[in-house]
């Protein structure tokens, strides 16, 4: 278990990944780790995620009041809490808006993980969720059906939501969606997705 001194230096070194790999720009995107039940550090609102500094850190309890600051919480604080609420063993959340991934979110397209042996067990499907208002409770309402069922979210016309027990494993996640919604469109240029064989995906699944 990481010491909360730890866990903020984490958030700030994958928020400047987060920046430096163009999965956000500006002020996009928002980060989070669960401290217990309801409550949460997020990213505060407006703050760029390639410097944010680990004071800038903010946590808050399931109504969005802060504790010790008076600076606001991320618009998507309703999100996280959504994912924690709906997911006990879910440690981290990440919200970002990576270019391919974004695009098929925008395209209105889902992600079939299977096309890629590598992705077949780690993702499966990573569901479209339906356009939604940024920042307000429509956004939970369209993720509401599709977190418990899933590793990760598009939203549509928008971008990438992920989770995982800790916040490495929700980056990586958001990377995988991202380079899956490269390949796949790539592999639309090159000539077009062939899916895996039915036996190999079967095979992947044993391991
Ligand atoms: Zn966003």
């Amino acid at each position: 278990m990481m010491g909360p001194a730890t866990v903020r230096r984490e958030m700030v070194r994958i928020g400047s990944l987060l920046y430096e790999r163009r999965y956000v720009v500006a002020a996009e995107g928002n980060l989070s780790v669960r401290l217990g039940g309801d409550r949460f550090l997020v990213t505060p609102s407006g703050a760029c995620k390639g410097w944010m500094e680990i004071g800038e850190l903010l946590e808050i309890d399931g109504e969005a009041r802060t504790l010790a600051t008076d600076r606001r919480a991320s618009s998507e604080w309703r999100l996280h809490r959504e994912i924690y609420r709906a997911r006990p063993e879910v440690g981290a959340v990440c919200h970002a808006h990576p270019p391919y991934a974004t695009a098929c979110a925008a395209a209105g397209r889902h992600l079939d993980a299977r096309v890629l042996t590598e992705t077949a067990t780690m993702l499966g499907t990573v569901p479209l969720a339906r356009p939604a208002v940024p920042g307000t409770d429509d956004v939970v309402d369209s993720v509401r059906d599709l977190v418990p069922g899933a590793p990760a979210l598009l939203l549509a016309n928008h971008g990438v939501v992920a989770w995982g027990k800790d916040l490495r494993e929700a980056y990586f996640r958001l990377e995988t969606v991202e380079r899956l919604a490269e390949v796949t469109i790539l592999a639309g240029l090159a000539g077009g997705v062939q899916p895996l064989p039915t036996d190999l995906l079967r095979r992947l699944g044993d391991l």
